[in-house]
């Protein structure tokens, strides 16, 4: 069937929006992608950055839609959902995709949404929600486990503290709440208890009454090899996820999508677009770690490279409510991506002294370094996205951020997609660049001393079955 041409437009600036932006493009022949705020280097033939458009003001976004036809807007940046941007796009009578207000504090509130899967027995980790110190100090005393102290609010990615023993959960109540490391994000904590096991980001398009699954990924969200080092929101990511057989598929589907969907209707939330649910898959089955209500970053440089169906046509799937009766076509191969980040640096000031900036995610970096060696990547093993970068006053393609650039590799199996990410990676250069070297080694937080495993050896086929809304199909 062949789509009439459609104007959509992004909202959002990183390296997912990059992909999804390219998944309209790659996967229908006419549709023109407008992408506010977008990253102007980004630019491609039918993908056009509107800098004027802001995550801050749907009001921009409004006036660019009355003045072009267009036909329908995806919002997928947590900023702009968690102030309402949905809401008041809505409220103009612009087609619309993404949760509202209110249901983006899926994402947006640690403390509701554990309560939400506690109320609707979606499987998670025991939890408490304290709003002071002191009681949550008594409490974590009290437990023969360990636990995961969080800020309830939005952290980028850096507000949870996986703890080893008592003193250091003890440690992170006050980091949070009288430190203030993350601000007002803290005000409320959860201590949760920890889980032990494999982790595996989920994926699904929700339509307001129907799932359709995408691709699992396994995202590694620590900042050095080895798992070790901060929580940073993802250094890399393999897809499909090595563990994830159909068996998987349908414990996903019974465990925790079709619970989380009672929920958000027994809720009234109302929530079109992509969910995304970060899990653990643990000795006594699989439970929600957290739940982000947009694409994952960076998984979706994994999991959209993989996706064959027209994303347009899934698109209007989700605004008529009628995805139960569409499909998820996939390709069979896998994808490895790696995101080169700006590391550490070394400047001499005027008076000669040496000033070292730790780089992301440890603390201060630099910007401005010219990126060089992308024109060398074989482009028909891998693929290119952007999260940080921007063209100087020379049009040379310069760093601007922590995460500047993501490298997916593919391949018939993992071993090649690891390959080629990492081949072409090092084709890469800038001033300062850092990647981890290991990703596509599966670590179990268990023991992170033991050997990480070889895929080789784990149950999962790299194939994702064709999904339909109600799971895989036989
Ligand atoms: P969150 O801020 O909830 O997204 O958590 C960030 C990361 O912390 C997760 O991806 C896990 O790696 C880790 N984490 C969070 N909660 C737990 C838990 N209950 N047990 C073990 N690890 C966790």
């Amino acid at each position: 069937m062949s789509n009439p041409s459609r104007n959509v437009l992004l909202i959002d600036s990183t390296g997912r929006g990059h992909a999804i932006a390219d998944l309209f493009q790659r996967t229908d022949p006419s549709v023109q992608v407008f992408y506010g705020p977008g990253n102007p280097s980004v630019a491609d033939e039918r993908i056009c950055p509107v800098p004027d458009i802001s995550l801050s003001d749907p009001g921009s976004a409004v006036r660019f839609c009355q003045a072009r036809a267009i036909d329908f807007v995806f919002v997928s940046h947590i900023d702009a959902l968690s102030t309402g941007y949905v809401d008041f796009l809505k409220t103009n009578g612009i087609p619309t995709i993404g949760p509202d207000r209110a249901a983006a504090r899926l994402e947006a509130s640690k403390a509701f949404t554990k309560s939400l899967l506690q109320h609707y027995n979606v499987k998670t980790a025991r939890f408490a929600v304290f709003d002071r110190p002191e009681p949550a100090k008594c409490y974590i005393r009290g437990l023969d486990y360990d636990v995961v102290v969080k800020a309830d609010g939005l952290c980028e990615g850096n507000g949870a503290y996986v703890c080893s023993d008592q003193a250091s959960a003890l440690q992170a109540v006050d980091t949070i709440m009288l430190t203030r490391a993350h601000r007002d994000a803290g005000n409320r904590i959860v201590v949760e208890e920890r889980l032990f096991g494999v982790e595996i980001s989920i994926f699904a398009l929700f339509d307001g009454k129907e799932f359709l699954m995408f691709p699992a990924a396994l995202d590694y969200k620590r900042s050095d090899d080895g798992n070790k080092g901060v929580n940073c929101d993802g250094m890399g990511s393999l897809s499909p996820h090595p563990l994830a057989d159909k068996a998987l598929y349908r414990e996903i589907q019974t465990q925790l999508l079709e619970p989380l969907r009672a929920a958000i209707l027994g809720e009234g939330l109302k929530y079109t677009g992509f969910l995304f649910i970060g899990a653990m898959l643990c000795d006594d089955g699989i439970k929600v770690i957290e739940i982000n209500v947009r694409f994952g970053d960076s998984e979706a440089q994994a999991v959209l490279p993989k996706v064959q169906s027209n994303f347009v046509q899934l698109c209007e799937g989700v605004l008529l409510g009628t995805l139960s009766s569409m499909s998820l076509e996939t390709d069979d191969k896998c994808y490895c991506n790696v995101v080169a980040a700006q590391g550490s640096t070394l400047r001499v000031d005027e008076d000669g002294r040496a000033i070292r900036y730790p780089g992301w995610p440890y603390g201060d970096f630099e910007v401005g370094f010219p990126i060089s060696g992308l024109e060398t990547l074989d482009r028909r093993n891998s693929r290119l996205f952007f999260a940080n970068v921007r063209r100087d006053a020379e049009d040379r393609l310069v760093t601007a951020g922590g995460r500047v650039l993501h490298v997916t590799g593919i391949g018939d199996n993992y071993a090649q997609a690891i390959h080629h990410a990492y081949g072409n990676i090092e084709k890469i250069h800038f001033h300062g660049i850092s990647y981890r070297s290991d990703i596509g080694m599966i670590y179990d937080s268990v023991d992170t001393t033991r050997q990480p495993r070889q895929i080789s050896s784990l149950r999962g086929t790299g194939k994702f079955p064709v999904m339909r809304a109600h799971g895989p199909r036989d």
